[in-house]
């Protein structure tokens, strides 16, 4: 059962082919954490059913059950989270496309992160692209389709996934009556609440949350410290929490030139710590501290 709001595009996806006017390469973008990937997924299945209801697997069919166990010849997934994809991957993306289905019916191409494509892998795909085969589809799946080159994003039918109204269906997923101040933070990114409940890391991010609300000066730099540097991607999240902070302070009527700077330092401490290696967090940490006292 997709969530609701992946469930209306899968019908409108459902819609365009029944009427065989399903895109070739269908594009789905959209802030981490929307469900994209199981769009996807839920579309490719469709796609290489052998009895598919509206676009929806059967799940018992022989495809089925080939793509259950994660081997169906006619399928074929590109991409993973922190690596880029290469020309080679594209290169057998071509292969694989070019060749006629094994089970008779269509084969279709799931490429994750497709934002992290090499530019050299983005020119082969562009031919495969520009060469649309019938029975074939590319689904394609990125955060941030401004990172994609303009080529590639103009010859896909793009799609915006947005989490809509997920308050509830979160809720239910977390088994909890009402969501947590700091998960009202991440209603458009419900799948991350999810993967972070999986990992077992949300006290963390609620330690972040509390310390980013909390009198700056009690800061406990120690426990942060340890924290962010050993998953340096939750330094987003922890800015994330100071910004909306801050911003809250600035509602409150501090002076604009306060508000500027101490957000300039939020900005420079993500900066800081995301892109020099081997920056010292502890260091960072206690100078973001000392540029925040005043908002307490
Ligand atoms: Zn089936």
């Amino acid at each position: 059962m997709l969530a609701p709001w992946l469930e209306q595009l899968q019908q409108q996806f459902n819609h365009t082919f029944q009427q065989g006017r399903l895109h070739h390469a269908i594009m789905l973008h959209g802030l981490r954490g929307t469900g994209k990937s199981l769009l996807a997924s839920s579309l490719s299945d469709g796609l290489l059913c052998d009895k598919p209801s509206s676009l929806v697997a059967c799940g018992t069919c022989k495809s089925c059950l080939l793509i259950k166990a994660g081997n169906h010849p006619d399928r074929l997934d590109i991409g993973e989270a922190n690596s880029s994809i290469g020309v080679d991957q594209i290169r057998e993306l071509g292969e694989f496309i070019y060749h006629s289905a094994q089970q008779g019916g269509n084969k279709v191409v799931v490429i994750r992160f497709a934002d992290s494509m090499t530019s050299s892998a983005a020119n082969a795909l562009l031919k495969t692209l520009e060469e649309p085969n019938a029975n074939r589809y590319l689904i394609l799946c990125c955060d941030d389709v401004s990172r994609l080159p303009a080529t590639i994003a103009s010859r896909c039918f793009k799609q915006l996934v947005v989490a809509e109204q997920s308050a509830n269906w979160l809720c239910n997923q977390l088994n909890s009556h009402e969501i947590e101040p700091w998960q009202t933070l991440f209603l458009q990114q419900p799948f991350l609440v999810l993967d972070w409940q999986e990992e077992e890391i949300e006290s963390n991010i609620k330690t972040l949350y509390d310390c980013a609300n909390s009198d700056v000066t009690a800061w406990q730099l120690n426990e942060l410290n340890s924290m962010l540097a050993k998953r340096t991607e939750l330094v987003d999240t922890f800015c994330l929490f100071l910004t909306q902070r801050i911003k809250q302070v600035a509602l409150a009527g501090a002076p604009f030139e306060r508000i500027s700077e101490q957000l300039n330092s939020v900005t420079l401490f993500v900066k800081k710590t995301k892109t020099l290696a081997g920056t010292n967090m502890l260091l960072s940490l206690a100078m973001l501290q000392q540029s925040l006292r005043q908002l307490s």
